[in-house]
């Protein structure tokens, strides 16, 4: 069980299951949404996850027609980013993760874009955009998180 809440604490979340997979997106999207070089996710079934409390406080933004990022609407904190066309799985904000287990992150999408300043761990799988997986680059950029 993974439990997470936000900066005001007024938004309670909770995620029935194991993250098994943990994303380091460098996109331009993800550095202004989050106010950070990077952002930490994991994807998530969304049948599994549900807000617990403060339901009433969050608020979407559609950052690209297919897809919303979803926020407290009180403190600012992100939870999670959702596509229209992939409404099963939620990319959720792993800074906002107060309690369960997160893994070593396994891979980092979108480094063309990394911040200079930052320096480069070369140590796991780097994808210029996104995960092999995604096979065009109309994909990727949708993918980014
Ligand atoms: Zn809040
Ligand atoms: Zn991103």
């Amino acid at each position: 069980m993974i439990k997470g809440s936000c900066l005001c604490g007024e938004v309670h979340y909770e995620f029935d299951g194991v993250i098994d997979e943990v994303a380091i997106c460098h996109c331009d999207q993800c550095k202004r949404a989050q106010g950070t070089p990077f952002v930490t996710n994991a994807p998530v079934e969304e049948k599994r996850f549900s807000i617990v409390r403060g339901a009433g406080l969050l608020k979407t933004y559609f950052s690209s027609p297919n897809k919303k990022r979803v926020f407290c609407s009180a403190c600012g904190s992100p939870f999670y980013s959702q596509r229209t066309d992939m409404p099963e799985t939620v990319r959720l904000r792993l800074g906002t993760v107060t309690e369960g287990h997160i893994p070593e992150p396994s891979y980092e999408i979108f480094c063309e874009s990394q911040s200079a300043w930052l320096s480069e761990n070369l140590s796991r799988p780097r994808y210029g955009k996104n995960t092999p997986q995604a096979t065009t680059d109309a994909v990727a950029e949708s993918m980014s998180d």
